[in-house]
Parts: C-alpha cells; structure tokens; sequence
C-alpha cells in the first residue's frame, strides 16, 4: 500500500547559509522550523575567520530563536592565514563550533579571504587532525584554466587527495558534492563523508541551460550532467553512513540572481524536507530517508541523535507552496523544482 504518512526523527541541516540582519531573520525560521540543529556556514560580508566572531554570530542567531523552539546553530570557522593552531586546539574543546571551512580563494559568495595555496595550510591541517578537528571544504578548484564543470574533479585530483594522503587521520567533510567522480571518491576512502544538497540530487544542466537559461539553478559548485545527478541520489538513497544532508541553501535576493551577472547560491531551506520525501518516495527508498537526513551527520559529527520526531502526512492533492519570501532587499525565491509537491509536516495541515 502507497505510503501517505512518515514518522521520523528530526532531521539536521550540515550545510547553510543563514547571512546577517534581515536576511537572516527572514530565512532562519525556514531552518529552525525545519530542522533541529544547522551547521552554519561563516562567509558573512567580514568572514567568521575566530572563535570571538563566531560567538557573537551565534548569539545573533540565537536571540532570534523564540522559546520553545528546540533549535541548535553548530558554527564554523573561516579557514585563513589568521587561524593558528591555539585557536585550533580551543575549538577542539568548544562547545559549538564544530568545523573549519575552507574556501579556495573566488570560489563562491563571499570566498575573498579564501586560500590560494592549500601546502600553506598543512601545519593547520595537522593541529586539526591531532586534535580531532573536522575539515568542512568546498571542494573547486578556483584556476581560470579549468573548465567551470571541471572544477571538482581537477580539486579532488591535485589537492584532496594530496591532503587525505598526507593527513590520512583528517576528519573532513567535501561539502555539496555534484558528481559521480565524488561520490565514487568518498566511498573509496576513509575519514571522509560528503554532503548533498537538495539542488544537485534534483536538477541537472540540461535543465538550467537546454530551453533558455535558469539563473534561479544557478549556484556552486555548478550543476553537472543527469548521469552525476543519478550518482548523488544512489549515493542519498543507500543510506550510506557517508552522505548526509547539507542543504547549502543560500540565499540571494531575486534582482542580484536574476540579473545579467546573476550570483550563484539557492534558497532552499522551506521546502528542502518535502521536496527530498518526494524524491525519496518515487526512488522507493523511504526507508532510507531518515538516514540521510537526520542520523548519518550526527554520527560523523559525533552527536549523540536526535531525540524529537517529526511527522509527514502526503495529500491527495498537490500542496499550496510557498514561492518567495519578502526582505528588506527585496523577494527571495525558494527552490521548488518539482511542478506538484505533496508532502506536508503534519503540524502544518
Ligand atoms: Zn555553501
């Protein structure tokens, strides 16, 4: 019998971009309603790059949280020349920060203090991998020589596999992995699991470029072809204890994406739950979803899991979603690639 309810524990986001000010007030009820806990993301306008500055970041986003909401920000610090390895050994001990990212330099949306040249950065890589800290990366190469849909694979080519062999003990995490190269990388080695964002398991780049140009797909790492999307999803749906959910939802107002020189990021924080049961569902694997979204990233984070449940009923028809929301800056429109969406969180109905 087709299954029209699902009953699972609370899922995490390992991925997000929340941004500052309004824009984070808008977007962050979509992740705490959502989600029980979000890895936050710290390339803010002044980057996130020390302890100091990720604690009032975390205050910012906390005092936005009402009470009774049951909601944990875990943050990220800014891999750069300024992190030292005292300050890597405070996070080791820190109660919330729970990564260090790193950006190659001009690789996406506020990724300027970005690093050139990752061999600099191996003495930090070995404070971090003594001290059992987790290496969240984004994963391109940022060369003007390299094809923009080569960028991954140059990446895991000549710079990932350099630092998993020289760090074997490194605890990392390739963020927003887009092609089967990825996927066939991270089951291959140990001490690295991989998140999938909503967009790269649901669209592809016949779909944003083959009848007139989608900037709203657009984002980065790029979309790659139908064949590396089929990858992510068996990847999604084994329930492979290496893959998790980071939705990297990102928001943009819709005049700076939908423009001539439009930036790369999705907001998909609203409907990132349904849309991946619906996936899911028609992949026949909804046995697996809770893996992906809610159990395989605590346990490579080292959390105990989630104690709360959430429920979905599916309707008989197709739900009213949400299409945009308002800021200050203007409307900001949410990810919804599927034309007829049909799950709902039961609380909502
Ligand atoms: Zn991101």
């Amino acid at each position: 019998m087709e299954k029209t309810y699902l009953d699972i524990l609370k899922p995490d986001d390992w991925h997000v971009h929340l941004r500052e000010g309004d824009i984070l007030s808008r977007v962050l009820p979509f992740t705490y309603n959502n989600f029980g806990s979000a890895l936050v993301m710290p390339n803010l306008d002044n980057p996130v790059t020390n302890i100091s500055l990720a604690e009032t970041y975390y205050a910012e986003i906390c005092r936005q949280i009402p009470k009774g909401i049951k909601f944990t920000p875990h943050m990220t610090l800014y891999l750069t020349n300024y992190l030292n390895k005292d300050e890597i050994k405070r996070v080791s001990n820190h109660q919330y920060i729970k990564a260090i990212k790193m950006y190659p330099k001009g690789a996406t949306t506020n990724s300027d203090s970005g690093i050139s040249n990752v061999i600099e950065f191996y003495p930090l890589f070995e404070a971090m991998e003594k001290n059992e800290v987790i290496l969240s990366i984004h994963g391109e190469v940022t060369d003007e020589n390299v094809d923009v849909f080569e960028r991954e694979k140059i990446f895991i080519e000549r710079v990932l596999t350099k630092v998993i062999n020289n760090f074997p003990n490194l605890r990392i995490v390739l963020e927003h992995i887009t092609s089967a190269d990825a996927v066939r990388f991270i089951k291959k080695h140990k001490n690295i699991s991989a998140t999938i964002t909503n967009h790269h398991l649901m669209v592809n780049r016949n779909i944003m470029l083959s009848k007139g140009i989608r900037p709203d797909f657009y984002c980065a790492p790029i979309l790659k072809t139908e064949h590396d999307r089929l990858a992510l999803v068996q990847a999604a749906i084994s329930g492979n204890c290496k893959f998790f959910l980071g939705t990297d939802s990102a928001p943009h107002v819709n005049s700076k994406k939908i423009a001539a020189c439009g930036c790369a990021g999705i907001f998909s924080s609203p409907l990132a739950i349904p849309l991946l049961i619906q996936l899911f569902e028609e992949h026949g694997s909804l046995s697996n979803i809770e893996k992906f979204i809610s159990k395989n990233g605590r346990e490579f984070y080292g959390m105990k899991q989630q104690e709360e449940r959430v429920q979905y009923i599916k309707k008989s028809k197709s739900i009213n979603t949400i299409k945009n929301i308002e800021t200050i800056e203007g409307k900001i429109a949410v990810f919804n690639p599927f034309k007829d969406l049909y799950w709902e969180k039961a609380n909502e109905v």
